[in-house]
């Protein structure tokens, strides 16, 4: 059976978000599932799994869960992802099996996923609701990368390297948004998922 078939016919939905990194997408994914809780809907960020290390502040289990190479390659070869990429050395990886159990709950669960990701859950689970989330400019994008001051500059080129990839696949989404300003991206994004409820 396929992943496909598996959440289809489930109770909740499934949201995929994609940006380039800097583009202000957590944030805005974090208070979308706030202001949608006080409605009382209830909607998962799901935690992926990833090899990357741990920046200061996160926390395993909560950002992400923070696993090994080994580990994550021996889940790829059960099967465990629902969709994984691989970007330069690292893997990041969404669980099969977590996003079912919330999605049968009735929960909508919500995706924070690069474009390779994306391509897969819309093969799988083509009733998925895509967003994307465009930075105003790449001047911007460059910008706010830089003002984070937590990565040194070949971190900040690699990122301007991937955001460069991620937004060449910003068509492919049935939905974009600018974020130009907080308030008003969060009140486009809240739309969509009151259009798609
Ligand atoms: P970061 O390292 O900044 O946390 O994330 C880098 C990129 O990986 C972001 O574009 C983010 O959306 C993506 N990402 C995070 N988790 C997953 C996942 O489970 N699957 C995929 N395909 N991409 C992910």
């Amino acid at each position: 059976m396929t992943v496909a078939n598996h959440t289809d016919n489930r109770a909740g939905r499934l949201y995929v978000i994609s940006a380039p990194s800097g583009g202000g997408k957590t944030s805005l994914t974090r208070a979308v599932i706030a202001r949608l809780g006080e409605g009382g809907r209830i909607a998962r960020f799901s935690v992926s799994y990833t090899t990357r290390a741990a920046r200061a502040g996160e926390v395993d289990g909560v950002d992400y869960h923070f696993v090994t190479r080994e580990v994550f390659e021996a889940m790829i070869a059960r099967g465990e992802f629902l969709e994984y990429a691989r970007v330069f050395d690292r893997y990041y990886g969404t669980s099969a099996a977590e996003t079912e159990r919330w999605l049968d709950a009735g929960q909508d669960v919500v995706l924070d996923i690069d474009w390779q990701g994306a391509a897969q859950v819309r093969e799988r689970a083509p009733q998925a609701v895509t967003i994307f989330i465009r930075p105003p400019s790449r001047q911007e994008l460059e910008r706010r990368l830089r003002a984070r001051g937590s990565e040194d500059e070949a971190a900040i080129q690699r990122r301007l390297a991937e955001a460069d990839d991620e937004l060449a696949h910003a068509d492919d989404y049935d939905y974009q948004i600018v974020n130009d300003r907080f308030e008003r991206a969060l009140d486009e994004l809240t739309r969509i998922f009151e259009r798609t409820a």
